[in-house]
């Protein structure tokens, strides 16, 4: 009967190719299974999720030290026995009672006998350690905790400086942003003009009127114009929104018409799609206090998610109910629904599920995609009256199609909310 022998495992952190390789290549050849990692980082997640045998380190590594590694790994009781070997070419002798501090097993300076190397690995695995003396190894352990709190210092000052200079950029962008949606701006609203003006143009009208093919060029052209300020604007308003810089322009506000006012930049998406719409205006408060133009924007882009991510023929339920001093609307649909974890995440500028390579402008084809705006819009329109947006869903199946519902709680007053600044 033949018995099979599984192969202890070795974990060997190293970053230089060249001794990775001939370390592994050494242990391979005597039997073991090896595994490598070229930072501490790495090497620790491997050891958690492989288990190991047996660890070597090297001391020098470019995200933290073969001596922290070991701490790390010892305060998790499934390593607390595991042999950690440092490989090092560190040959001082303080160097080497810090990594005893550590909680090392054993040290092999280089250059490697390459030759002994299994003898010696062999000598750990059963239990093996280097001896070190108690007196030598208790003074080197309050250097060691020392060397520690210094460093942790300089990795706390280090990241504080790289968040500011962060903040710093993320900053920059937003102003940057303003700055090129503002130029866009300007000239768009110029070439609208034109395109209307030609539309409108006596000439043109009398051609457009039995040449259909001209008719569909300058329809597309001033359609695409329009999409275009429509993003541009919402890059505007989101910006605003993100730098808190939105200013409300509260007034008397009939929910029901703002919604069917957003309502209405979709109607022939809604009938080509041969989407259904629940609707019913008598639920809705006609005296709100509230900025209705933002509103709608908020609601158009719940709206356009609804249709853009519900199959033909589905449903959109739009509800809403007064509760005391608030009024609750409801988006529901019957489309892909979302996965759970992406439910605290959709709400943020920029993140879109879709692929951004296959990105379309167009706010109503099935999945379209889009920018990732519409959303952070949205959030940033209701907080900014006092109100909460959130959303609920069973889960992402674009085959079963669980569907989505996103509510919106709107005081019926408008508290407006000034962010701080940032
Ligand atoms: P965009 O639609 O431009 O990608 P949004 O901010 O409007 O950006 O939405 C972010 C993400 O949230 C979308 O990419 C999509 O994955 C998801 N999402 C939003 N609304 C719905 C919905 N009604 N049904 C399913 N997924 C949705």
């Amino acid at each position: 009967m033949t018995e099979t022998v599984t192969p202890h495992t070795i974990l060997y952190i190293e970053d230089d190719p060249a001794s990775r390789s001939l370390v592994e290549r050494t242990l391979r050849f005597s039997g073991y299974r090896v595994l490598t990692a070229v930072c501490g980082l790495e090497g620790i997640d491997l050891a958690r999720r492989e288990q190991p045998e047996l660890i070597l380190t090297d001391i020098n590594l470019p995200d933290m030290s073969g001596r922290e590694i070991t701490t790390t790994l010892r305060a998790d009781p499934r390593f607390k026995s595991t042999p950690i070997v440092a490989l090092t070419a560190q040959v001082l002798k303080d160097q080497r009672e810090l990594t005893f501090a550590a909680g090392i097993t054993g040290y092999l300076t280089k250059p490697l006998d390459i030759e002994k190397l299994p003898e010696q690995v062999e000598f750990y695995l059963n239990g093996g350690q280097d001896e070190i003396d108690k007196g030598v190894l208790s003074a080197a352990q309050t250097r060691y905790t020392q060397e520690l709190v210094a460093r942790l210092e300089t990795r706390v000052r280090d990241l504080e400086a790289m968040n500011q200079s962060l903040r710093r950029f993320d900053k920059m962008k937003d102003t940057f942003i303003q700055l090129t949606a503002h130029e866009l701006r300007t000239p768009l609203t110029l070439v609208y003009g034109y395109s209307r003006l030609l539309e409108d143009n006596a000439d043109v009208k009398s051609i457009t009127n039995y040449d259909a093919n001209l008719k569909m060029l300058l329809d597309g052209l001033t359609g695409s114009i329009s999409r275009m300020q429509g993003i541009i604007n919402e890059i505007l308003t989101i910006s605003r929104i993100m730098t808190n810089n939105i200013d409300l322009s509260v007034g008397p506000t009939d929910l029901g018409n703002v919604v069917l006012r957003s309502m209405r930049s979709y109607l022939s998406a809604i009938e080509q799609r041969r989407l259904a719409i629940r609707f019913d205006k008598n639920e809705f408060p006609e005296r709100m206090q509230a900025d209705w133009e933002l509103l709608e924007l908020a609601i158009r882009n719940l709206l356009s998610n609804a249709i853009k991510y519900t199959p033909d023929g589905g449903t959109i339920t739009i509800t809403a109910k007064v509760e005391g001093e608030i009024v609750r609307l409801s988006v529901r649909d019957t489309g892909i629904g979302i996965a759970p974890e992406m439910l605290a995440t959709i709400f943020e500028r920029f993140h879109t599920t879709g692929d951004v390579a296959l990105h379309s402008t167009s706010k109503t084809a099935f999945r379209g995609g889009g920018i990732g705006l519409g959303l952070a819009v949205c959030k940033g329109i209701v907080e900014a009256h006092g109100g909460q947006v959130l959303v609920e869903s069973p889960g992402y199946d674009p085959e079963k199609c669980p569907g989505s519902e996103f509510i919106v709680t709107l005081p019926l007053i408008a508290r407006i909310v000034r962010k701080q600044r940032t």
